[in-house]
């Protein structure tokens, strides 16, 4: 285990992209050596600290993978095709980069010795039994991105168990914040805003009843930097707030903190859509040291406006 972030040297798969970019230059704020390895698809080098070192690759080669993990201390696998949709079009293609990457990533960890911190997702809940959700609740996900979720995070654990080596899980829950865009994969709130912001109606899909658990990319950096450094290895954590807002009241916040007086129109309902998901997050809370900071009004007025 490293204790200091600033001794340690990290690399970050994905670090291109919307959580990795923001933890490399959290990493880069405490002292740590970054290594971002990213295939640039969807963005370029200048997106990338100069600090942090890069290295332009898809995480399905294995070669490259190889020889990034030699010298570092841990990895934050980071990198995925984050599209539930495009997951349920190609299924195979979601699995290749999601799941068999990873597997591939954890053999190489346990040749080079480096812990693994994984991202996983609320999606391997599936339609919830119980809410909150703690980490004890089935794994039923129902989409083949949740599956592939489900997969790799059962892998972290099983890699520890088998062999010892330092794993943890992240369970994302609706992770926002700068520098997200509405794009392929963009989630409900970077929709939301472009929508506000363009003067634009924001379109609710069902009734706007149904809830999810938000959670600032500033806390899921926080959530990222504690794995980093725990010694509960092994495990997996919810990474949520334990706030749970209903997608009729995010739109209304949203048209509040961007003062634009967007109609909200309501649509037919979301197929398969979720009902209602928020993370019991006592687990993080005391084995991690985890203290989301930003509440979502809060946090949106980080970047709304
Ligand atoms: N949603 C919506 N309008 C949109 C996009 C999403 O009402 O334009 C709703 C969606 O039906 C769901 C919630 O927002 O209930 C969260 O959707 P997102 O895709 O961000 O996350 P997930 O469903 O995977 O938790």
């Amino acid at each position: 285990m490293v204790s200091e972030l600033s001794s340690i040297s990290a690399l970050v798969t994905g670090g291109a992209g919307f959580i990795g970019s923001h933890l490399t230059e959290s990493l880069l704020e405490h002292g740590a050596t970054v290594t971002v390895l990213d295939h640039l698809e969807s963005h370029t080098p200048k997106d990338i600290p100069t600090q942090a070192e890069l290295i332009e690759a898809d995480v399905r080669d294995t070669e490259t993978m190889d020889e990034a993990l030699h010298s570092v201390d841990v990895v934050f696998h980071l990198a995925a095709v984050v599209s539930v949709a495009r997951s349920v079009e190609d299924p195979i293609g979601s699995h290749t980069v999601n799941a068999d990457a990873t597997l591939n990533l954890l053999e190489l960890a346990r040749k080079h010795d480096v812990r693994v911190v994984i991202a996983s997702s609320s999606a391997i809940y599936g339609q919830p039994e119980y809410t909150p959700i703690d980490e004890a609740h089935p794994i039923q996900p129902e989409s083949p991105y949740g599956i592939d979720k489900a997969t790799i995070d059962q892998y972290a654990r099983a890699y520890h168990e088998f062999y010892g080596l330092e794993t943890v899980a992240l369970r994302f829950f609706n992770v926002y914040g700068p520098g997200q865009t509405a794009g392929d994969y963009g989630g409900v709130i970077s929709i939301f805003k472009e929508q506000a912001e363009a003067g634009n109606p924001i379109t609710v899909d069902g009734d706007g009843s149904q809830t999810r658990d938000f959670v600032h990319v500033s806390d899921v950096v926080d959530a990222l930097l504690l794995a980093a450094r725990t010694d509960h290895v092994g495990e997996a954590f919810n990474i949520g707030t334990g706030a749970e807002t209903s997608i009729a009241e995010l739109a209304e916040t949203i048209r509040e903190v961007t003062e634009t007086d967007s109609e909200i129109t309501y649509t037919d309902p979301r197929p398969g859509d979720i009902d209602h998901s928020v993370a019991e997050i006592t687990k993080a809370r005391e084995q991690l040291g985890f203290d989301p900071g930003l509440s979502l009004r809060a946090g949106l007025e980080t970047f709304l406006g």
